[in-house]
């Protein structure tokens, strides 16, 4: 079924999650368990619960970003079928799994004489020169920009972030990306949060929600574990797909996709998931568009738009 408005594929704005585990990746290297085990796959083809450290490619037009870029983001850029070199990069927060494949990245900027904008908040700034002091000169500003708080320009897509709480692990960001309604076009409203627990209705509302406080119409939201109930909540970092389930503002988006999985995730078993819900793997595409709520679509007379790809 297609809706009245069929994208136009110069027009069209996804994003493509090229690593969708948790910090440590699936299969655990040393871990035999089910899901693991059928990460590993048979006769060298990967199973569907391989997945690699955060990643994920936005795409406006013929503009691109990172958002995130974890160690295996060599990988990942290696897997799309030509070259691509984004517009710019953004890190969320200073853990390994987020920023190592920044290593490539600022050889990249190097070589390419500072062609690729890298960003992150500005507390985040200093940890990274932290971690990459050689690509740092003594004195000068450093190839880390902060995101200001207007966000920045991707194509049509404006790329923001804010600080959520991250557990025992004391706090990360979340990207809030936002295309405006413009004229021939429909503008919608997304957010990534893959490294949060916890987060105050207060922020949800001013962040997790779209324009008119409706819901977001995509939401990728990090989910390590099916079930973490059973862990103390201190020592706890990320939402469970227990609690998932339960987030107002989750529910009200047009589309969750569930990402940032471990190997207590398994892939194959999404059944209890409602519409409009996904599991992430390594790859997936998603389409940034403004959902068609059913009940929307019944007061302007006109068919719900499905809204992921078959
Ligand atoms: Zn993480
Ligand atoms: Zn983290």
């Amino acid at each position: 079924m297609t809706g009245p408005h069929p994208p136009d594929p110069a027009q069209t704005d996804t994003l493509t999650l090229l690593g969708t585990g948790d910090s440590k990746g699936v299969p655990r290297f040393w871990c035999a368990c089910p899901v693991c085990t059928e990460a590993r796959g048979l006769d060298g083809r990967p199973g569907v619960n391989r997945r690699t450290r955060t990643a994920t490619l936005l795409r406006s037009g013929a503009r691109s970003a990172l958002l995130d870029a974890g160690p295996d983001t060599h990988a990942g850029l290696a897997r799309l079928p030509g070259p691509l070199v984004p517009d710019a990069v953004f890190i969320s927060h200073a853990h390994n799994d987020h920023l190592l494949g920044l290593g490539d990245l600022l050889d990249y900027v190097r070589y390419a004489d500072g062609r690729l904008r890298v960003y992150a908040p500005p507390e985040v700034v200093p940890q990274i020169a932290a971690r990459f002091p050689y690509a740092f000169p003594a004195g000068g500003a450093g190839p880390v920009r902060p995101i200001p708080p207007q966000g920045v320009p991707v194509g049509e897509v404006t790329v923001r972030a804010f600080r959520v709480p991250h557990g025992a692990n004391g706090h990360s960001h979340a990207y809030r990306l936002d295309r405006p309604a413009r004229a021939g076009g429909e503008g919608w409203s997304a957010a990534v949060v893959t490294d949060a627990i916890g987060i105050p209705p207060e922020l949800a509302r001013t962040w997790l929600r779209g324009p008119g406080g409706a819901g977001l119409d995509t939401l990728l939201l990090g989910t390590s574990f099916e079930d973490e109930s059973g862990a103390p909540l201190s020592g706890r970092s990320v939402y469970d797909v227990r609690e998932a389930l339960t987030l107002p503002w989750a529910q009200a988006a047009g589309q969750v996709v569930l990402t940032h999985l471990s190997h207590g995730v398994d892939v194959r078993r999404a059944g209890h998931l409602p519409p409009g819900w996904q599991y992430a793997h390594d790859d997936l595409t998603v389409p940034l568009a403004a959902a068609t709520r059913p009940s929307a679509a019944l007061a302007a007379g006109r068919p719900a738009r499905p809204q992921q790809e078959p």
